[in-house]
């Protein structure tokens, strides 16, 4: 098969977390124009609106609010997919919050609420996807990591996003040896400053500390979320059959430099 067939995903059913806006809905939009029925979740109920305007630009998109931190609503968003859908082939756990505070006048509160997001809200979707996946022997997992997760990003002071992308990247590590001979695979992938909402906040409050970030990419300029989504895209097709483990950075050379 070439590998334009193989990176189709015709028949697959895909949730991606965190889909209201952003990199999700730019993952969304992708595995939906290669074929995939797609689920978008988010604590936001904007997420019905998003998968609404997705669909109308053709294929099936559902929309379920999830809060990921709370395993029971995960639980029941994945048993609402499968029921909805007939199965579950993809997860994109992608929901994520990110923040600057140094550590030694670190939150408790903070601390604890990027783990809950970051770092149980990927378990919790990860072991939910993953019991109908090894039972089914087929599924492919993708996990948004971070440069943060491989290297100590600044200007900014942010060690609880850093550690919880770490976290994120042996998580997938971890999971993909456990179930690589159940068909199963499980990568993360990582993405330097991408151009969402999540960073215009930064450009427009600060934009000295965005200029610092531009100069530190070697290829001069953000990563569109469109680049993540191919290669989550790419990641959840057969063209990557051989692939599981990795923590693949989206990051024009930022970590490499
Ligand atoms: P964003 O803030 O634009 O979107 C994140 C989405 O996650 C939002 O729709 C939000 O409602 C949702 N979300 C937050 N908490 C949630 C929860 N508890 N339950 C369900 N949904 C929740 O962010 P983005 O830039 O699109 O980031 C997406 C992912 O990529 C995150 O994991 C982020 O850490 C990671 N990332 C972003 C960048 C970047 O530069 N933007 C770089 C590296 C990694």
């Amino acid at each position: 098969m070439s590998l334009a067939d193989l990176i189709r995903l015709d028949g697959r059913v895909a949730l991606v977390t965190g889909a209201a806006r952003g990199m999700g809905a730019a993952i969304a939009e992708e595995l939906l124009a290669l074929g995939a029925t797609v689920v978008l979740s988010d604590q936001s109920p904007a997420v019905r609106d998003t998968a609404e305007a997705l669909g109308r630009g053709g294929g099936k998109t559902d929309a379920i609010v999830t809060d990921v931190t709370d395993s029971a609503s995960v639980d029941k968003t994945i048993a609402e997919v499968v029921a909805r859908h007939g199965s579950i082939d993809i997860l994109v756990a992608n929901a994520g919050i990110a923040y600057e505070e140094p550590t030694t006048t670190h939150s408790d509160e903070n601390w604890r609420r990027v783990m809950a997001v970051n770092v149980d809200g990927v378990f919790f979707a990860v072991r939910a996807a993953g019991r109908h996946m090894v039972a089914a022997k087929r599924g492919a997992i993708v996990a948004i990591s971070s440069i943060a997760g491989v290297t100590s990003v600044r200007p900014e002071l942010h060690i609880g996003y850093d550690v919880s992308k770490a976290a994120v990247a042996h998580l997938c590590r971890n999971v993909a040896v456990e179930w690589a001979s159940s068909g199963v695979r499980v990568n993360a992938v990582g993405p330097a400053y991408a151009d969402t909402e999540m960073l215009a906040e930064v450009g427009r409050t600060r934009p000295e500390v965005m200029r610092a970030w531009l100069a530190d990419m070697p290829i001069g300029r953000l990563i569109a979320p469109r680049e993540v989504a191919q290669t989550v895209a790419f990641l959840v097709s057969d063209a990557a059959s051989g692939i599981t483990g990795q923590n693949l950075m989206v990051d024009g050379g930022y970590s490499a430099a």
